[in-house]
């Protein structure tokens, strides 16, 4: 049997590359903060999604698929669904059922975004809503915020619960910020009901017309947006676990609070900063040189991607999506550009050229079976990608020579990493009809164009007006230049 590689990750909380440890190697924890379900999730939201979905599928791959738990919440719970959804309210339903229809159908279309981009879907997928107060879950955010106030690391204040900063010796470990840096990089709002500047909510009033609401000892209202991890992590996958994840933003504060909160909760303020083992963050995803904002008209979503043609004229399959991705370190800034879309489509469109005299059978959900060691060894070195990709090049040039090991082996590793060759043909077929449906209306408006010079020669203008009333009629508009030409536009 061949050596498993040693994987070693880039842990946050060390600023170093570990090698990596499980606390229980017949179960591999991990947690991954999931998206806020108000809005379609953009290209930036997909970093995290593909990125550890190939963590995920390294840690099955090295400890057996069964040995290892991910979970990635919804946040459906939070003051972005209340205003969306306040907006969308005509009040032929109770204010609850509407955000309910709001994040259910987000989170259905996140969930059609994830399986084209060829993610597995994590072991549990926990709904915020859900762990507010919770008969069934071995913990929930009301507990939890008990047990803080117990051991004197929050407080309750005109129907508001807050963390109490100063109480936790250790709090700004993970983003080794100063006090000041943190109070400017948070823009806390200073309240009268605030011990501390930097003290944060766990729970807040609502109003019971216009914000959801759940009974607790403080009153109705809400938790505040970091509690919640700490809720589903500690109910899900225990105390302390092995891997927390999430893009680079949620460094500060949202996961310093979440240590923060688990740690004073489960009694280990006074240990190292733990919480999980490894705490990792993948670098931010900027287009064509911008960040991407509604105002600039950058902004990407990953169903516009997989179906529209509104970036670069055609809709862009998953795998390639995928793989633009994966090719820039998930620590590095990553560009987002069309260009770099079409050049990832001809690296596919060139391995499956590669495979297809070999007709090996896709697996789209079984491990595949002859993985590629130097593929694993790549990603086992803090999932560095540029080697992989090197070696997935080299076995398509072996497979072109003829070598059917490595083409077998180039199929079981593109499996491995998701890039499914079975969605690639039906995708590139219907994007290939498109092309061959527009040259057929090119031809179809060049043909009576001709036509309608033919008659105008022979000065028919009867029959040149029922061409162009014709040509109006599919949405195109004629223009008869001084230079005695005619071109044509398609009607606005
Ligand atoms: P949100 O729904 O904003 O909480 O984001 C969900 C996940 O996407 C979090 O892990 C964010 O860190 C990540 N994320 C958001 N925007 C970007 C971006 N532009 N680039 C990379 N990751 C992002
Ligand atoms: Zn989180």
């Amino acid at each position: 049997m061949v050596e498993q590689p040693k994987l070693r990750l880039y842990n946050t909380l060390t600023r170093t590359k570990e090698e990596f440890a499980p606390l229980d190697p017949k179960n591999v924890r991990m947690y991954v903060c999931g998206p806020t379900v108000y809005d379609d999730a953009h290209i930036g939201n997909a970093r995290p999604v593909i990125v550890f979905d190939v963590l995920f599928r390294l840690l099955r791959h090295l400890y057996g698929a069964d040995h290892v738990t991910y979970v990635r919440n919804i946040t459906d719970v939070d003051d972005k669904i209340n205003t969306r959804a306040f907006e969308r309210w005509t009040k032929k339903r109770p204010l609850t059922e509407e955000i309910r229809a709001l994040t259910d159908g987000t989170m259905a279309q996140f969930h059609r975004d994830v399986d084209g981009l060829g993610a597995l879907r994590p072991t549990h997928e926990p709904r915020a809503t859900d762990f507010v107060a919770s008969a069934t879950q071995p913990t929930d955010m009301v507990r939890i915020i008990e047990k803080l106030i117990a051991r004197g690391h929050a407080y309750a204040a005109e129907g508001h619960v807050l963390f109490d900063v100063p109480s936790m010796p250790n709090y700004g470990r993970l983003s080794r910020r100063s006090i000041d840096d943190m109070i400017a990089g948070a823009r806390v709002d200073v309240a009268p009901y605030k011990r501390d500047p930097m003290d944060f909510v766990l729970w807040k009033p609502s109003n019971p017309e216009t914000e959801p609401g759940w009974e607790s000892p403080w009153g109705y209202g809400r938790p505040g947006w970091h509690i919640e991890c700490s809720a589903m992590s500690g109910a899900l996958l225990g105390e302390t676990f092995d891997i927390h994840a999430g893009g680079l933003d949620l460094i500060f504060p949202h996961h310093e609070n979440e240590i923060a909160q688990t740690c004073c909760a489960f009694g280990q303020e006074n240990g190292p900063v733990k919480m999980a083992s490894v705490w990792m963050h993948n670098g931010f995803l900027q287009v064509e040189g911008e960040k991407m904002s509604k105002s600039l008209g950058n902004f990407v979503t990953i169903n516009e991607l997989l179906t529209t043609d509104k970036f670069g004229g055609r809709s862009w399959p998953g795998e390639v999506l995928r793989l633009a991705m994966l090719k820039t370190h998930y620590r590095q800034p990553i560009d987002w550009t069309v260009r770099a879309l079409e050049e990832n489509a001809q690296i596919i469109e060139n391995w499956w050229r590669a495979l297809a005299p070999f007709h090996i059978a896709t697996n789209p959900q079984d491990a595949p079976t002859k993985v590629s060691n130097e593929v694993i060894s790549a990603l086992s070195d803090d999932l560095n990608f540029s080697p992989a990709l090197a070696h997935l090049h080299s076995l398509a040039s072996s497979a072109r020579a003829g070598s059917a090991i490595a083409a077998t082996e180039l199929a079981s590793t593109v499996d491995f990493l998701g890039l499914r060759r079975w969605a690639w043909d039906a995708h590139e077929q219907a994007h290939l009809f498109k092309a061959a449906t527009d040259d057929a209306f090119n031809l179809k408006i060049e043909a009576l164009m001709d036509s309608r010079a033919a008659a105008r020669a022979a000065k028919n203008w009867a029959e040149s007006d029922r061409i162009r009333d014709e040509l109006l009629a599919m949405g195109v508009v004629l223009k008869d230049n001084k230079d005695g030409t005619t071109t044509w536009e398609a009607r606005r």
